[in-house]
């Protein structure tokens, strides 16, 4: 039985806790404490497309120890992004773009793609990786509780493997018994986004930032 903040019960043969930053603080309420998730800040900033030359593909530099490193790359509505940085940071609530984030950025970005010192930025937006102390991809069976699987501290490359987690996790689920994998069965169709502004505008004002954050210029 899952006991959700409305006061309802919903009563399920599995569950999954992918919470994503507060994976850790939902383990807690099974009373279990698989790893201490934390935030990783990335912040990216909105370019409107230089009208001379086109970006037609991603922009990304050889990665390091530290990570794939700072991309630019084109969106579907001629946008130009570059970003992300990658800030070890402690509140769970903080999305906002720091101070610094266009000096960190910039630079490596016109490495790549020159035309951008002749585009004008139009937003910036943060984004907060959840990750684990000590631990990464922590994938395993509740001990307390039958038929729960945390899935914590996914802290980047889990919208790559998104599936094959979901696909490995059904798996253990199915292994231990508790749920029975069927044919593909339609998924419910999800509801419109009321909003019709600009995915990156959204993005901005996410958990309360300004689209018009001091970076916009
Ligand atoms: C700046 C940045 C760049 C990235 N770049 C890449 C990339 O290039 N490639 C890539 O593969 N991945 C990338 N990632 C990583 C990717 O976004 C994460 O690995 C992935 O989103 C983690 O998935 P998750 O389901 O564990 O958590 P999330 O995606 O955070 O999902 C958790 C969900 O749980 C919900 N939730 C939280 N608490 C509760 C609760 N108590 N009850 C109910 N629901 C709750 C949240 O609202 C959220 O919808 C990037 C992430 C960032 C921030």
């Amino acid at each position: 039985m899952i006991e959700l903040e409305s006061g309802e019960s919903v009563r399920a043969a599995a569950a999954v806790n992918c919470a994503g930053l507060y994976a850790d603080e939902v383990a807690h309420l099974a009373g279990e404490d698989p790893v201490t998730v934390y935030p990783r800040k990335g912040e990216f900033l909105v370019f409107s497309a230089p009208a001379d030359e086109a970006l037609e593909q991603i922009l990304l530099p050889v990665p390091s120890s530290l990570g794939k490193g700072v991309l630019v790359f084109p969106t579907i509505d001629r946008q130009v992004i570059a970003g992300p940085t990658a800030r070890e940071r402690e509140d769970k609530g903080d999305w906002s773009v720091e101070g610094d984030a266009v000096d960190l950025i910039l630079p490596l970005a016109l490495r790549m793609y020159p035309p951008l010192a002749r585009a004008s930025q139009v937003g910036a937006y943060a984004g907060l990786r959840p990750a684990g102390r000590d631990a990464n991809y922590v994938i395993e069976a509740s001990r307390t509780v039958p038929g729960l699987m945390h899935v914590a501290a996914i802290r980047s490359t889990g919208l790559s493997a998104s599936l094959g987690i979901g696909e490995h996790v059904a798996g253990m689920l199915a292994d231990q018994g508790f749920v029975a994998l069927g044919p593909d069965r339609p998924l419910p169709a999800l509801a419109q986004p009321s909003s019709v502004r600009p995915w990156w505008e959204r993005a901005a004002t996410h958990h309360g930032t300004s689209a018009s954050s001091p970076l916009a210029r």
